[in-house]
């Protein structure tokens, strides 16, 4: 076997799209993982269209497109009422559309791509210890059997040991006590083309329709006062079918199986640093989050193409170390942005406290009635503008490290923030619905062009209408010493 050139900790989405983007480039690439096997639980399940091309990129998109379920809406009740229905449409604007597909149907995709490239997955290797130096890292797993590596990377999760052993601290805060979340099979009749919110004063129930093909599988979250008891999955089961009639007014539901069961904390932190030496962290080990909004694993599969391309070339020699300083200086930022707005997305959906309770019933969701709002969802803060794609460097594709022209920047002369931040949980585009079950609805209607804002599908990018003025070149971001092209903030 050849010598270790990259160690990879943990075969999740980042673990195997690292090693996929590794491998590709012709690195020996290790990846190991403390699981007895592929896990099967269904996790995240969306895949954003950023996520949708690093797979493509990468050559493990597969069939996934054809497996993936249509895009649905959301509609949300408050006070026992249908208040509104945002309906996401496919964007025909977009070339590439998110996937409603599960986090263990987009692990198998990457692990079949990773084993077309060779690398076998070595499961029940749990990373115990690492001993680093100035050439590389000694990798020990208890077994005698140590893989002497040039570098280590920790995709190993939110308890990534990996990070403990490298030093690099994670600091961060709880955002919602409780969650409770079931994959269920279950008798409702229900219209299964959208998810749906229920804000009761006890809390929010959500229930997203998941392909199967029974065709009653359904995921159930509600945030729950925290408890010390542990639950096993009946006596969460039990739980839902009493917070089913009480938080829906639905009587008739019942739960025929559980695939799933979970009790979650929701946190958020994030670490320090991604690289300590020849140790670096992606995905869940380096950033975790509320999961509302899915954004978890997408965030993940992009630190893993960022890393990929530098990582290669730092470990063929091609580049100097410090090019892997850009990784954290690249990424960092926007799982910053990721943190902060899926943080003020839950606390405006959970709802802490009376007070934003009754701003999210009487003001947040009735906001979302707005034509306006309904054609450009992300005007409400609790509905989008997360991160979309990294700061690209004018200069540098961060998919594979080749001259590239540079990232569109907005016009900042009409849009004075930065570009960054971008609707994500827009998963496509927002056709106006109004009071769908109160008869006041205007149906189905394409959102109307405006000038300044035609056609706009993200902050960054607006499409031009005929009447414009002629477009002026953007205004390229200051470059400070050492930050060459990072975009200013
Ligand atoms: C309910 C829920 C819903 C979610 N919904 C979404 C969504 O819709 N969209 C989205 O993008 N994200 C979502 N997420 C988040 C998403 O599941 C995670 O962000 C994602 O799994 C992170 O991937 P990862 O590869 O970084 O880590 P993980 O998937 O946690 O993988 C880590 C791997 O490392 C292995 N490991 C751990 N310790 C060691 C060790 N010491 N040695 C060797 N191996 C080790 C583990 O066995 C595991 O296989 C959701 C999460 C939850 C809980």
């Amino acid at each position: 076997m050849p010598p270790t050139q990259v160690l990879v900790t943990g075969a999740g989405p980042t673990g195997l799209t690292l090693a996929c983007g590794l491998a590709a480039q012709g690195i020996a690439v290790t990846v190991v993982d403390a699981a007895p096997g592929p896990a099967t639980t269904s996790r995240a399940n969306i895949l954003h269209a950023r996520g949708v091309e690093v797979l493509t990129r990468v050559g493990a998109l597969g069939d996934l497109p054809a497996r993936s379920l249509a895009p649905v809406g959301m509609t949300m009740h408050a006070r026992g009422k249908a208040l509104t229905t945002m309906r996401f449409a496919p964007d025909t604007r977009e070339s590439t559309q998110a996937l409603f597909i599960s986090q263990a149907a987009v692990e198998a995709e990457l692990r079949r791509r990773l084993d077309e490239l060779g690398v076998p997955i070595q499961w029940n290797r749990r990373v115990l210890a690492a001993t680093p130096d100035t050439d590389g890292v000694t990798v020990d797993f208890g077994d005698n059997a140590p893989i002497r590596t040039d570098w280590l990377v920790g995709c190993d999760g939110a308890r990534s040991t990996v990070r403990g052993l490298s030093g690099i601290d994670f600091p961060g805060v709880p955002v919602v006590e409780q969650f409770l979340l079931a994959d269920v099979r279950a008798d409702w009749d229900r219209d299964r083309s959208t998810s749906a919110g229920w804000f009761h004063t006890d809390g929010m129930l959500l229930a997203i329709p998941m392909r199967d093909n029974d065709g009653g599988l359904w995921r159930l979250m509600a945030d729950v006062p925290k408890t010390s008891e542990h639950l096993e999955p009946e006596q969460i089961i039990a739980r839902f079918e009493r917070l089913l009639p009480e938080r829906t007014g639905e009587t008739g539901v019942r739960i025929r199986e559980a695939l799933w069961t979970s009790v979650f904390r929701i946190q958020r932190r994030l670490a320090d640093s991604y690289r300590a030496g020849r140790v670096l962290l992606a995905g869940d080990a380096a950033h975790i989050h509320s999961p509302i909004g899915g954004q978890g694993m997408n965030t993940g599969i992009g630190d893993a193409e960022n890393l990929a391309w530098k990582l290669a070339l730092v470990a063929h020699g091609r580049a100097d170390e410090s090019l892997l300083d850009t990784y954290t200086a690249e990424r960092r930022p926007l799982a910053t942005e990721v943190l902060r707005r899926t943080t003020a997305n839950t606390r405006v959906l959970v709802g802490d406290g009376p007070v934003s309770r009754a701003l999210r019933d009487w003001l947040f969701v009735p906001l979302l009635n707005l034509p306006a709002v309904q054609r450009d969802p992300n005007r409400v803060p609790a509905v989008g503008h997360l991160p979309r794609r990294p700061t690209r460097r004018p200069g540098q594709n961060p998919a594979t490290g080749r001259p590239d022209p540079g990232p569109r920047l907005r016009n900042r002369r009409r849009h004075p923030h930065p570009p960054l931040p971008a609707p994500e949980l827009r998963v496509g585009r927002a056709v106006p619905q109004r009071f769908p079950h109160g008869g006041h609805g205007r149906g189905h209607r394409p959102p109307t062009p405006r000038r300044g804002c035609h056609g706009a599908s993200r902050p960054d990018e607006r499409r031009r209408h005929p009447r414009d003025p002629p477009r002026r070149p953007p205004r390229l971001a200051r470059r400070r010493p050492g930050q060459a092209g990072t975009v200013a903030h």
